[in-house]
């Protein structure tokens, strides 16, 4: 991973796609113009990993002014759906990127994809194929010793044009033919041993619906989206490496005029995450999460369900930068930039997770006092709201111990108090029920104490949170931790699956807590910061009446602690 110094936008840094690019425009390769494309397979939800490469092509293109294309590549009709592509579309819109008219489809092209196969075949460079699946498997050969020749690759080019459009024509079942490129069977690099350029599929298209019983496949099919639409340079990710010659080849041989450079970067994996579709994909059809945007997902639709912002999700791209080498983020990087992001612009309320009852004896009967509280210490411009006081009160009943421990400073019999913002309170009694359970605490109030500042210089020793009991409203509040305890989940070397690493405690729903009514009312996406508790999402199930929340995340923010101890920032 670059260091997150490198990355800062002032640094100057500038990672090894930019100097290509730089130089590029320098020697006035494609007229100086860039133009790149975020191709998604409408096969899954984005996830954090297609951020990276979405922050990577929509900011190229941006910082050369340039332009950045949406091209969903359809190509493979069998788990291609609808829902994914409008999916997607909200995702990246949200994300803060625009591609203008520019909405391509992939499948768009397959009427000029058949006609570029034609005309490889028409020069010799592509063949029709009738070995069976099995045998251009052991013709291919392997890592160390050469393919052989299928015993069809020197047919005619008029017998191979003849069986391409009779295989279009939807004579041939599925495995009885396919249209090969012609290129070297003793090659080193297996990608360029004849590779498939069209496979007999008879399966509907999300889009094309039956109009086509062939299907292009995914590496004649790329470079081809490339070329038609003018991209300059086409990013994916390390795994297309080996892949290169053959993209190389098609844009070489077929007729487009066009010279789109592939050029590989390292994929994003993050800690205690999995980010394989498959797998993603497998945690929502097995009811592990629910759903897609279930709030633990690494997908765009759960993060921003949970509560992270755009803004923080583009800040963690561009300070992981991109490099050759494949390395693994530190999830708590993400949450930095999240905390970070959310500290500027979360409204600051008092909530309670899980109350105990506090009756201020000596405060009057039907008395509200409202305080005036700064909404964000660290926005003034945000200004200030009220917050209700009252006789009865909810404390968090963390805040309380019948017998502290050492070093406890929070409230215990006799133990004076600062309520945030309101009143000294020292704790007079307890009460219990039948089981011994304590359920209300009695105390008293120093009324020169108002708003929570000494009243003759006594000092206490901590400030605890509240809320007023008849201002405010029960609530549930989902905590979230990481969905995998392990911080490789995708480790299976043990013989374990995966999914033995699910963290049993991924989510915990508590469903007593208590907002303020202003609270409760906040509309669905809104993230306020429960003081002292972490920032807290409004869900999609939230309704005045019954409030519900998300754990964004928590305010410890071990990230910072690490760049401290680095002495970074
Ligand atoms: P599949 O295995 O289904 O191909 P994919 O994750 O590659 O999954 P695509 O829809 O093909 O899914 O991805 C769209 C783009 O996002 C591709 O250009 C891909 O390289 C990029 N991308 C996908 N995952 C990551 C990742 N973890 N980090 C960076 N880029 C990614
Ligand atoms: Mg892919």
């Amino acid at each position: 991973m670059n260091t997150p110094d490198e990355n800062s936008p002032d640094s100057g840094y500038r990672d090894f796609i930019r100097q290509i690019v730089d130089e590029d425009k320098a020697t006035g390769k494609h007229g100086g113009h860039v133009a790149t494309r975020f191709p998604p397979e409408p096969n899954g939800y984005l996830h954090i990993g297609h951020a990276k490469a979405i922050c990577l092509n929509f900011g190229l293109a941006a910082e050369f002014s340039g332009i950045c294309n949406l091209r969903f590549d359809d190509t493979n009709p069998a788990k291609e759906e609808q829902e994914y592509v409008e999916a997607i579309i909200e995702d990246i819109r949200w994300l803060g990127f625009d591609w203008k008219d520019r909405l391509y489809y992939a499948s768009d092209y397959f009427l000029r994809m058949y006609e570029c196969a034609v005309t490889l075949i028409e020069n010799g460079l592509a063949y029709v194929d009738q070995l069976s699946a099995d045998e251009i498997r052991a013709y291919r050969g392997t890592l160390t010793e050469p393919g052989k020749n299928s015993p069809y690759r020197e047919r005619p080019p008029a017998e191979s044009l003849d069986l391409f459009a009779r295989m279009r024509a939807g004579e041939f079942p599925e495995g009885a033919c396919v249209l090969r490129a012609k290129i070297d069977m003793a090659s080193p690099n297996i990608n360029m041993r004849d590779p498939a350029l069209y496979r007999v599929k008879k399966a509907s298209h999300h889009r094309t619906g039956d109009a086509w019983c062939i299907y292009p496949m995914y590496d004649y099919a790329h470079p081809l989206e490339d070329a038609f639409e003018g991209i300059t340079h086409s990013l994916c990710t390390l795994e297309f490496e080996d892949h290169r010659p053959f993209y190389d080849w098609v844009v070489a041989n077929c007729p487009t005029g066009a010279t789109p450079r592939q050029i590989e970067f390292a994929r994003l994996n993050l800690t205690y995450t999995v980010l394989s579709k498959r797998k993603l994909l497998l945690l929502v059809q097995e009811g592990h999460v629910k759903g897609w945007n279930d709030p633990r997902m690494p997908t765009l639709s759960g993060l921003r369900r949970r509560g992270f912002t755009p803004a923080a999700i583009r800040n963690f791209c561009e300070r992981i930068g991109v490099a050759k080498r494949d390395s693994v983020v530190d999830v708590a990087l993400l949450e930095h930039a999240v905390r970070d992001d959310l500290n500027r612009h979360a409204q600051r309320v008092m909530s309670v997770l899980k109350p105990l009852a506090v009756v201020i004896e000596n405060y009057p009967e039907g008395l509200v006092e409202q305080f005036e509280v700064l909404v964000n210490p660290e926005d003034p411009a945000a200004g200030t709201r009220k917050v209700p006081f009252a006789r009865t009160l909810f404390i968090e009943r963390d805040d309380f111990r019948e017998v502290p421990p050492p070093k406890y400073y929070r409230l215990f019999p006799g133990n004076e108090v600062r309520l945030r913002g309101a009143y000294f309170i020292v704790c007079k009694d307890v009460v219990k029920d039948d089981a011994g359970s304590v359920v209300e605490l009695r105390c008293t109030y120093d009324p020169a104490s108002r708003g929570g500042a000494s009243p003759d210089g006594r000092k206490v020793k901590s400030t605890i949170h509240w809320t007023s009991a008849a201002h405010s409203v029960p609530a549930t509040v989902r905590l979230y931790e990481p969905l995998f305890t392990r911080e490789n989940p995708n480790d299976e070397s043990e013989g374990l699956d995966w999914r033995a690493h699910l963290n049993p405690n991924s989510l915990v729903t508590i469903v007593d807590a208590r907002v303020e009514a202003a609270t409760a009312g906040l509309p669905a996406g809104t993230t306020v910061q429960f003081e002292r508790l972490g920032y807290f999402c409004a869900d999609t199930d939230t309704t005045p009446a019954l409030p519900v929340f998300n754990r964004t995340i928590t305010l410890k923010d071990s990230w910072a602690k690490i760049e401290k101890s680095r002495g970074g920032a």
